[in-house]
């Protein structure tokens, strides 16, 4: 199982993010390194729920917001390492959703469910394959740095 490094306060800071927003789905984008045992988290940007009238099954990022962080992570000598949402009143799994409008291989997608508004599990799922078309979600451990 592959490994995901996240700086506690970026940990925090999404599952605030998600219980702020609840009952309502949070999104953002984790930025970093890649390290030679997998991404090194240490910033994450919150990103505006593009899908207000849905937001409670489904998240989305706007395109020109996506090109604009990535271009202030680089500036920072960061990387888009993956990307986060909350799960309000669901558990931390993905959803067939969540996977068909996943485009980024090789980063990390965290999910974090989000009961009575509280956060609750942190799951981190890596999405694998070569290709658009093989492209699946693999279980990923997640180890919190000081
Ligand atoms: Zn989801």
């Amino acid at each position: 199982m592959s490994t995901l490094f996240v700086a506690q306060a970026v940990y925090e800071a999404m599952r605030t993010h998600g219980e702020e927003t609840y009952p309502h789905e949070c999104c953002g984008v984790l930025l970093g390194n890649p390290g030679p045992d997998g991404w090194r988290v240490t910033e994450a940007t919150r990103t505006a729920n593009t899908c207000t009238d849905s937001a409670r099954n489904r998240y989305q990022i706007a395109p020109i917001e996506l090109v604009r962080i990535q271009r202030i992570a680089r500036d920072k000598g960061l990387e888009i390492a993956g990307f986060y949402h909350s799960h309000p009143d669901h558990p931390a799994q993905w959803s067939s959703t969540d996977l068909a409008e996943a485009h980024w291989l090789e980063c990390s997608y965290v999910i974090t469910a989000v009961a009575q508004g509280k956060a609750t599990v942190t799951n981190s799922f890596l999405l694998a394959g070569q290709t658009e078309e093989d492209k699946r979600f693999e279980d990923q451990a997640i180890e919190i740095e000081g």
